[in-house]
């Protein structure tokens, strides 16, 4: 037996597989295709960022930024001579020193702990030889003279950062912005919860927070779910408020709050003081009654904020689009403001939501760009909508393998070759096999590759012109020149939607 390591995908990663990427593929084509006639553009990001760009933006009191991100230093090494001589050490020694004083070795706290330490050992060795020649080394392997970086836990600080770095706010109009792509979370992994999950995501930032464009990014994505055949979603808005009304409405909540500080559980006792909106956010069963009677924000709206929200519902009525709402619905991030919403699917258990979004005003601020800068999106999450489908009735029936090949002969070959050329020229998935197989045995992996047809080319065939086409699910044979063949499949994908 052998005792290699069989390696598995990382806890909370996952393959997804044929034919299931073809489910995804399709899902993510309607999104582009949905988010672009909206005239929304994509945006490529990169897929890890300064560690600071994420802490800043989503906050250091929330469970992403505290316990859920995957960080790590990009660390790069000092060369070192091998094996070291005393000399080594000592040009060593220097360069770090140097280093130091340059600032090419970042003054944080822990590397100047180990620039200190990396001298006194450089004495040492000078005075004992090997055992300090080892601390010594240690203390240059610890040095980080990388930044800190962080896999993205979400995009719109991405978004927002790029939208700054490139003076975006200089082009014409709104930024209509689009993305497609993995995020990374350190959750306890489950049903529709994973450590790499997908986002589709849009957002729109730019000098206008009119209403009509909270509501039309909300059609667009009811829009989205139903041509992907997303069953029973539910849509729920709320509003926070601005800076002014919700820090006054936080107080008062946080008031209320302490007072019943004792029916509530740790996680939520925490968050009176650190995170106050989110205890609303709560799931757990005995804290429903006490959270139920606390005030709501929507009696501690100012009046801008509830004519935003009045006018907002007014959007959506135009555009036939019925939601509930639902005044526990919060976003812990301070940079949050009005318009918050989210989408519910079924078939998900507990992790039901398969989109969040809002208006976040005050974050292209915040992250040092200009002023004034209003912002509104969302995020789909992809694994829940590809489950919802799957667990719905409307399963889309996507093409597979069009015409499996079958040829004898070796005058058929450069036939068997030149019709699977034109064939996917067509637009047809062909299957041409490497080697010659008897035609039983072709027709019988046809059968189980899922082919729709089996294409026989044998001697007798490429004499006459004529081909045998053969429609695996019911076994009826064809006989067509090469015309009507090239016709007839293609009229059979055009029907079909292949
Ligand atoms: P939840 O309350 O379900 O944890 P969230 O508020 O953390 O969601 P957002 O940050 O708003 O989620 O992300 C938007 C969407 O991304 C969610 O509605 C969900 O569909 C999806 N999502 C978030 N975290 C995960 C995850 N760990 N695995 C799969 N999908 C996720
Ligand atoms: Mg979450």
């Amino acid at each position: 037996m052998s005792s290699q390591k069989q390696f598995r995908a990382i806890k909370g990663t996952r393959d997804i597989l044929p034919p299931d990427s073809a489910l995804w593929n399709w899902f993510e084509q309607i999104a582009r295709e949905t988010l672009e006639s909206y005239n929304f553009r994509e945006i490529r990001l990169p897929v890890f960022e300064d560690t600071q760009l994420f802490a800043r933006s989503i906050g250091v009191d929330t469970d992403v930024v505290s316990k859920e991100m995957y960080t790590f230093e990009d660390r790069e090494q000092f060369h070192m001579a091998h094996p070291l001589s005393l000399v080594d050490v000592i040009r060593l020694d220097e360069a770090v020193a140097e280093g130091w004083q340059r600032g090419t070795i970042p003054h944080t706290s822990a590397n100047e702990a180990e620039v200190i330490k990396l001298h006194e050992a450089c004495r040492e060795i000078e005075r004992e030889g090997t055992a300090a020649v080892l601390r010594f080394l240690d203390s240059v392997r610890n040095l980080a003279l990388g930044d800190s970086l962080t896999l993205r836990p979400e995009a719109t600080a991405s978004v927002a950062r790029a939208y700054i770095e490139h003076g975006m706010q200089t082009l014409p109009g709104n930024q209509k912005l689009y993305y497609v792509g993995p995020m990374f979370r350190r959750e306890r992994p489950q049903k529709g919860r994973y450590r790499q999950f997908y986002q589709v995501g849009a957002e729109v930032l730019g000098q206008s927070d009119a209403p009509a464009i909270d509501a039309e990014v909300l059609e667009m994505l009811l829009l989205l779910f139903k041509g992907a055949g997303l069953a029973n979603t539910t849509l729920y808005i709320n509003s926070i408020g601005c800076k002014e009304c919700r820090s006054k409405y936080v107080e008062l909540l946080r008031e209320e709050l302490r007072k019943v500080k004792d029916k509530l559980g740790p996680d939520s006792q925490r968050r009176i003081e650190t995170n106050t909106l989110r205890v609303l956010d709560s799931k757990l069963p005995e804290e429903q009654p006490v959270i139920e009677k606390l005030p709501r924000i929507s009696d501690h709206l100012c009046a801008a904020c509830r004519q935003h929200f009045s006018e907002l519902k007014d959007e959506l009525h135009l555009r036939e689009i019925s939601y509930d709402e639902n005044w526990r619905l919060v976003r812990g991030l301070d940079y949050y403001t009005r318009t918050t919403f989210e989408v519910t699917a079924t078939g998900l258990g507990s992790q039901n939501a398969v989109c969040g979004g809002g208006r976040y005003d005050g974050l292209v601020e915040l992250l040092g760009g200009p002023a004034g800068v209003k912002g509104i999106g969302f995020a789909i999450g992809t694994d829940r909508a590809i489950l919802s489908i799957q667990e719905g009735e409307k399963v889309p029936h996507l093409p597979g393998l069009s015409v499996f090949i079958a040829r004898m002969g070796a005058k058929a070959y450069p036939v068997a070759i030149s019709m699977a050329r034109k064939l996917r020229a067509c637009g047809l998935a062909v299957e041409l096999p490497p080697q010659e197989m008897k035609f039983g045995k072709a027709l019988g992996l046809a059968d189980k590759l899922g082919a729709r047809y089996a294409l026989i080319i044998g001697e007798d065939e490429v004499s006459s012109g004529t081909y045998t086409l053969k429609r695996l699910a019911d076994a009826e044979q064809k006989k067509l020149s090469e015309n009507e063949l090239l016709e007839y499949l293609e009229s059979e994908r055009r029907g079909s939607g292949a």
